[in-house]
């Protein structure tokens, strides 16, 4: 279980201040209008994002006083997630060695992601030959192996056609069940998420504005996400 209690951070201009708790084994979707604060509370999370106040735990540890890469968590944004240069066997390896000299146990958690996201037989291409799906695969194949137990993700898909937007979020849905993660998924697709999403939060400036279940889209409680859902 993730847990955020007032998790704040105050900038000149917008304070954001955040409550959340995003259980293991669940995805959690956050939706909202663009400058609400959903990629700067993810930031905030991977510890990339200076705290002002307030508390961030996971399984009851204290989160704050560990530096990025010391945190549970793994990051997959939308793009700039590749290295162009790199083939897609060292586009994964990364993620568990930066100088890519990986031991027999870091290869075999390489391999196994390749194989649960499918793409086993792309190890030697370079991302540049791959198509978009392919490519965001590689991304979350690059998460994985990492086994950290909290995955963030700022709208992967989002520049995906809807079928294969739809193809890889199944993808997500059963690695996030297989694995136990703790998932939070920044989208622009509310009823797309939805359909695999277990909870939804709404960010609304700088804060949880509100949160339930797929629920909260057919009957939103306020005129914020009514708005923002085009009611
Ligand atoms: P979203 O991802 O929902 O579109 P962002 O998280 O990118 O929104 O931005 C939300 C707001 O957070 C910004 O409008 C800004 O007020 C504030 N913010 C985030 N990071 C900074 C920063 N480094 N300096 C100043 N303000 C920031
Ligand atoms: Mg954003």
């Amino acid at each position: 279980m993730l847990e955020l209690n007032k998790l704040t951070a105050r900038y000149p201009e917008q304070e954001l201040c955040f409550s959340l708790q995003a259980p293991a084994g669940a995805i959690t979707a956050l939706i909202g209008p663009s400058g609400a604060g959903k990629s700067t509370l993810l930031s905030m999370l991977a510890g990339f994002s200076k705290i002002t106040s307030g508390d961030l735990r996971f399984d009851g540890r204290d989160l704050l006083p560990l530096a990025p890469a010391q945190r549970p968590i793994t990051t997959l944004f939308q793009d700039n997630n590749l290295f162009w240069h790199m083939t897609v066997y060292q586009n994964i390896a990364i993620g568990l060695s930066p100088s890519l000299r990986l031991s027999p146990q870091q290869d075999a958690e390489v391999m196994t992601a390749a194989r649960q996201l499918g793409i086993e037989s792309l190890l030697a291409r370079k991302p540049a030959t791959l198509s978009g799906g392919q490519q965001q695969r590689v991304g979350l194949a690059r998460c994985l192996a990492r086994r950290q137990p909290v995955l963030l993700l700022d709208e992967p898909f989002s520049a995906l056609d809807p079928a294969l937007r739809f193809e890889l979020l199944e993808l997500l849905r059963q690695q996030t069940d297989r694995l136990g993660l703790t998932v939070l998924l920044v989208t622009h697709h509310p009823d797309e998420a939805a359909r695999i999403a277990d909870g939804l939060a709404f960010v609304y400036n700088g804060t949880i504005w509100e949160s339930g279940n797929g629920e909260l889209l057919s009957a939103p409680r306020t005129p914020e996400l009514s708005a923002y859902l085009g009611g």
